[in-house]
Parts: C-alpha cells; structure tokens; sequence
C-alpha cells in the first residue's frame, strides 16, 4: 500500500484531504446539510521537525490532526505515514502499527485512569501498545519519567499530580513508544505559563530524532516558540504555511492572530464563495473593481521562498484550480 506520491523521507504526507460532516437539520423533517470541515488541506511533516496546525476553534485543525492518526477517516484525499497509505485501512491493521502513530489529548485527567500510578500508566502502554516485558516496560518507564522530571512521583495517582505532572505523564506514556509521530491536541490547555512551557519541553526535548511532531494550538506565542513551521488555517484551508524564524505572516488574518496586541478576530462571517476573509479583509484589494477575492479561492503560493506560501491575491495567489 505504498505510494509513488509519498516524499522521500517524509514522516506525514497529507494530500488533497477533505472532510465532510452531514449535519441534521433543527428539527427531524430538517433536510440534512454537508458542512466541509476540511477542504482540500496538503503537507508534509518530516523527521525530527515539529510543526504548528493553529487557527480558531471551527477551522479544521483539530479535524486534520484526528484524521492524520486515523481517528477519523477522510471524505477525500490520502494519508501517508513513513510513505505507507493510512486512509482506508482496517482497524485490526492500524492497530498493529499504532504504537508508531501517537496521539497526546488534552484532556489529560480524562485519559488516565484514576487507579493506576504514574508508572503504571507506561508500563501498561510500554506492554500492551509496545509489546515489551514487564521487567523492561518497568525499567523503560522508570527511565522516562525520569527524564520527564517525574522521578520522585512514580507512585502518584492523578488525582494526587498537579495539571502539569498529568500532562507529563500523558506524554511519557507516548515518548516511551519511540514513536515515528506525535500529534499533540492543545496539550497545554488550561495550564499557567510555567506549566506550559515545561510540557512542550518534555514533548519537544524527549521527541525521538527520527520522529516528527503535529501540534494543534491556538496559542500562537506556543508556536513561534516551539514549531519549526506553522500552518495557519481558516475555514478548513491553510491559508499560510511560514517559518516564522525566517519571515513574518502576510496574510492579513494571520497577521491579526500572531498580533499579541489586536486581540481582534473576525467579526463578519466568513465568505461561502471566494475568499473566506474578504467580509472581514482590511486590504484594498479586497474591495478592488476587477477583484478575484469574492469570485474565486485564492491558491497557496510561494511568496518569498518555498517555505513561505500564502493564500491571497494580494500576495500574488492565482485561483484555486
Ligand atoms: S484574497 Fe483578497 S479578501 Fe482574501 S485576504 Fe487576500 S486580499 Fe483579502
């Protein structure tokens, strides 16, 4: 089930990827209505790079990551994990592979159990997900929570561990399975500054050389700091895709939302045809008489070097074919 399309090397190759919800009406002799959560979303993660997937809630981040692990299946496109079709596989399948495809929730209380300890929940994972001994599960979780800086709360329960030591634990569970990808849904939500910042440390820091790393957020300081890229998306599309080591947005949503100071969002709704930002764009182009902007979807273009594109006319985006 491999795939001539699959970029050498890549960890993730998404491509072409739509997801269509069908939505019951208010009442049952509503007729049904298609929401297309995800449309037409392509990249690629490769080894050892963390990537952002950030956007307000309702943009299709949290859809692309859940269907990237296959905890959803897509209405179009493919998945491709260490060059390997993933879409359309059969549980029973997936299962045997999931141990390298991991996901870290945000939930995190709701995902321990509130019976086992902190070494517990690894060496479970390390036996059952990573088929390991439990003489060496025991000692490999041990070493984890370690490094974790979970060493003195190996016999916590959850409900004895602060917000921060759950979410370490939750990690360690995953960076103990020496995973090919890690996708990391708002793993920090709800935590203090300090407490942030030592999670993604643990993630970042403990993430296997060989492994790449999606992380969902809509904190755009926990993106600049910790990704190597960041996908911007807006009504299911990624509309900037940007080193921000190397280049500021351009497209003027994502200029508002890595704006620690606008504090603004878009107060119009979104387009439905064209460009989805044009009801709340502030560029002239918008408003231009010949403008393409609410005819036609602007296309994601290189701007000042591949890693930089943009979906914006303003920024020379031809349309979407
Ligand atoms: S494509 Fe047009 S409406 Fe959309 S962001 Fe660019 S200028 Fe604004």
């Amino acid at each position: 089930m491999s795939s001539p399309d699959s970029p050498k090397g890549a960890v993730v190759a998404v491509r072409g990827l739509v997801k269509t919800f069908v939505q019951a009406g208010p009442w049952p002799w509503s007729p049904e209505r298609a929401v297309r959560a995800v449309q037409g979303v392509d990249f690629e993660v490769a080894p050892g790079e963390v990537i952002a997937l950030v956007g307000q809630s309702g943009s299709g981040k949290t859809t692309v990551s859940r269907i990237v692990l296959g905890l959803e299946e897509p209405t179009d496109g493919q998945i491709l994990l260490d060059g390997e079709r993933w879409d359309g596989r059969t549980e029973s399948d997936r299962r045997t592979r999931r141990a390298r495809y991991q996901y870290v929730p945000q939930d995190a209380m709701g995902a321990l159990d509130p019976q086992q300890t902190a070494l517990e929940h690894v060496v479970e994972t390390l036996a059952v997900l990573g088929g390991r001994d439990r003489a060496q599960a025991k000692a490999d979780g041990v070493a984890m929570l370690q490094r974790l800086g979970l060493g003195e709360r190996l016999d916590a329960l959850p409900r004895e561990m602060s917000g921060g030591e759950q979410r370490r634990v939750t990690l360690a569970r995953v960076l103990a399975l020496d995973p090919s990808l890690v996708v990391a849904d708002e793993p920090t939500s709800g935590l203090d500054p300090d407490r942030r910042a030592s999670v993604l440390e643990a993630l970042v820091g403990n993430l296997p050389e060989h492994a790449g790393c999606i992380l969902v957020t809509h904190d755009m300081t926990e993106a600049r700091e910790w990704c190597d890229r960041v996908l911007v998306m807006l009504a299911g599309r990624v509309i900037e895709e940007i080193d921000l080591a190397e280049s500021e947005p351009a497209h003027p949503y994502a200029r508002i939302l890595f704006d620690p100071w606008s504090g603004a969002v878009p107060r119009e709704p979104l387009a439905t045809q064209g460009c989805p930002y044009q009801p709340n764009c502030p560029l002239d182009t918008a408003r231009a008489p010949d403008s393409p902007c609410g005819r036609a979807v602007p296309a994601l273009t290189a701007m000042d070097g591949p890693e930089h594109r943009v979906a914006c006319y303003a920024h020379g985006s031809s349309s979407q074919s």
